[in-house]
């Protein structure tokens, strides 16, 4: 068993509200949501952070950020929303897997603290 969250919600071990599933990818909503919409994308594969990400992951990434805009849109953050990668230690990253937050549905400040 992964000590990973993220991997054991991939494994269906940990329970999530998933919001969109395909072969390389997950996104289910966040435990404490930030607004009314509070997606993470990440994809199935383990990598850790920004820092881990190798060049054959490029295609990957790129299927997340492309993905970003549709999950926002179909969850009601249609008019716009925030896209923010915490990485590492001093980038206030909680979970060691790679994962997009979505943060929407309602207007935001220009900074919001994380
Ligand atoms: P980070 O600070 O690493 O960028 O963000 C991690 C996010 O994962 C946090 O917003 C936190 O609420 C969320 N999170 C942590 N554990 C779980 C979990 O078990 N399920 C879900 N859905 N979200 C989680
Ligand atoms: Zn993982």
């Amino acid at each position: 068993m992964s000590d990973c969250i993220f991997c054991r919600i991939v494994a269906g071990e940990i329970p999530s509200q998933k919001v969109f599933e395909d072969e390389d990818l997950l996104a289910f909503k966040d435990i404490r949501p930030l607004a009314p919409v509070h997606v993470l994308v990440i994809p199935k594969k383990h990598i850790a952070t920004l820092f881990d990400v190798s060049d054959a992951d490029a295609p990957l990434l790129g299927r997340i950020m492309r993905k970003v805009p549709q999950i926002a849109a179909e969850q009601g953050a249609d008019e716009g929303f925030r896209t923010i990668v915490n990485t590492g230690r001093m980038g206030g990253q909680e979970v060691y897997h790679l994962h997009v937050h979505i943060i929407g549905g309602a207007a935001l400040p220009a900074m919001i603290k994380y």
